[in-house]
């Protein structure tokens, strides 16, 4: 994703990917939740998606279900579309901007100057970078050869995930106890089973057996069914840890590199992608020297928080998973909460990314919030608010009396659209606010300014977010 949004800003971007192709050997998400497929929707790809998953109303907290099927957005929903098939179609897009990709090839290592990084890769070549993204996963070599702490949660918990045959009858369904969550699903092939199974923590090995897994069913559910011939068995736990910077120089981190969770309610990947889209169009504008270096600090700013909030909340969906007369006692307190519509509509805002607010100072509800994908009347004719930000540009929405805006220096970096807004203007979760008279937005959707709705005049919003005059 970080390479598309730094391949539409005209940036010389390369992917670095041990890899040879884009296919998982095992599932890992299983689809995006809104503001995910939103952001796809900015970039005018969010059909290619759409078109190969279905949608679901897949928020949940701890399981416990939460609609948003009523939400202020053009889709209230999320995509059941696992990650194996999600990568392929952002793979090829990034294909279609040029962008190229050193395959089954590994980062070793890197030195950073004043000027540059130089990135060593496995096969004895270097590459000469302005800046290096470490988008390699919850083991970041790029995060270690920065220096960069790792703080968080040791693993209480210990999942085994695998996909077999059984020679007995499994025990479809999903069950909670002392550990957490265990379940078993046949799958659409009709001979091959879905396995998860939770355990404490007691340092298991990174690459479980099938053995492993055997002797984690019989103590679940006091046999292993016959368990045999296994895709894949594998591991994952609930420890939470964030990068204590997401910046060091020239180096960045985006996605699991910069945070890992228990993937209870789905969060990994769509916060990934969401990171690249809050980091492409900066490093873009400091690469092209409109800003200063100091830009890319408020992608830490303004990213950290997020992922740290959702470390607190897999954390807590993952103690409330576990079963135990108690535990059982506080879920259905939990349960009769998330059943009212106020902590519904808050919790479902959160799960699907749809609440998430940069602190951009008081003001309007909007400013530091996603923009919604509002109907436009422009000279053009009727077009969507995301239209606009196809080419990940900023862009001034004029709602009022045409030609009030003149752009001057910035006109060559931010896009005028004159436009009218005949509908009503509503936000997850706060409900109706204040038709905007004008509002800036950047070009990851989020707004930076909000006319007589932000402290910063216009010509300072744009000064601190796309450069000087
Ligand atoms: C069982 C399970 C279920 C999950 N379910 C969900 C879910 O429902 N929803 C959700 O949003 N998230 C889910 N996740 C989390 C999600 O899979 C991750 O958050 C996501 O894959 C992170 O993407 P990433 O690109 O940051 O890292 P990764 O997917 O780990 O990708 C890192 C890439 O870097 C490459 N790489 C690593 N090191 C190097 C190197 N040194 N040089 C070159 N290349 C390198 C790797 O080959 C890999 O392609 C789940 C995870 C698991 C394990």
């Amino acid at each position: 994703m970080l390479a598309g949004e730094l391949a539409l800003a005209g940036i010389d971007v390369a992917v670095v990917e041990r890899r040879a192709g884009q296919e998982l050997d095992r599932p890992r998400a299983l689809g995006l939740h809104a503001r995910t497929i939103e952001v796809l929707d900015q970039r005018g790809i969010a059909d290619r998606f759409l078109a190969a998953g279905r949608p679901v109303q897949v928020q949940a907290f701890s399981m416990i279900p939460l609609d948003i099927g009523d939400f202020p957005t053009r889709h209230p929903y999320g995509l059941a579309l696992p990650q194996n098939e999600f990568e392929p179609i952002l793979a090829e897009w990034v294909g279609e901007l040029g962008v190229r990709a050193y395959r089954t090839c590994e980062v070793t290592g890197f030195a950073q100057d004043d000027a540059g990084v130089e990135v060593a890769l496995s096969d004895g070549r270097t590459l000469r970078a302005r800046y290096l993204a470490g988008c390699d996963g919850g083991r970041s070599v790029v995060r270690r050869a920065a220096g960069i702490d790792f703080p968080g949660w040791d693993p209480s918990v210990n999942s085994l995930i695998a996909e077999v045959e059984m020679r007995e009858e499994p025990q479809a369904g999903i069950r909670r106890d002392a550990n957490g969550t265990q379940a078993m699903r046949r799958l659409d092939d009709g001979t091959r089973v879905a396995v998860v199974v939770t355990e404490r923590f007691e340092g298991q090995s990174d690459e479980p057996t099938l053995e492993d897994l055997r002797a984690a069913l019989r103590s679940v559910w006091g046999t292993d069914f016959g368990a045999h011939s296994p895709t894949f068995v594998s591991r994952f736990t609930d420890m939470a840890r964030q990068a204590a910077s997401y910046r060091a120089g020239r180096v960045l981190l985006a996605g699991d590199a910069a945070h890992i969770h228990y993937p209870v309610s789905g969060q990994g990947l769509n916060l990934g992608v969401q990171d690249a889209v809050n980091l492409g169009w900066k490093l873009a504008e400091v690469i092209e020297g409109h800003c200063a270096e100091g830009l890319l600090d408020t992608y830490h700013a303004e990213r950290h928080p997020v992922a740290a909030g959702v470390l607190q909340s897999t954390m807590a969906q993952t103690a409330l998973n576990r079963s135990d007369a108690r535990m059982d006692a506080l879920r259905t307190v939990v349960t009769e909460l998330l059943g009212m519509d106020e902590p519904r509509r808050r919790m479902a805002a959160r799960v699907s990314g749809l609440d998430v607010h940069y602190d951009l100072g008081p003001g309007h509800p909007l400013l530091g919030r996603r923009m919604p994908d509002v109907d436009l009347d422009t000279e053009d004719g009727a077009r969507r608010m995301y239209s606009f930000l196809h080419e990940a540009r900023p862009v001034l929405l004029n709602l009022g009396a045409r030609g009030r805006f003149d752009l001057g220096p910035w006109a060559g970096r931010v896009r005028l659209v004159e436009a009218a807004c005949e509908g009503g203007w509503a936000l997850p979760a706060l409900g109706e606010v204040t038709a905007p008279g004008a509002v800036l937005v950047r070009p990851d959707g989020h707004v930076a300014w909000v006319e007589e709705g932000s402290e910063q005049s216009l010509p300072d919003a744009l000064t601190a977010w796309f450069g000087p005059r």
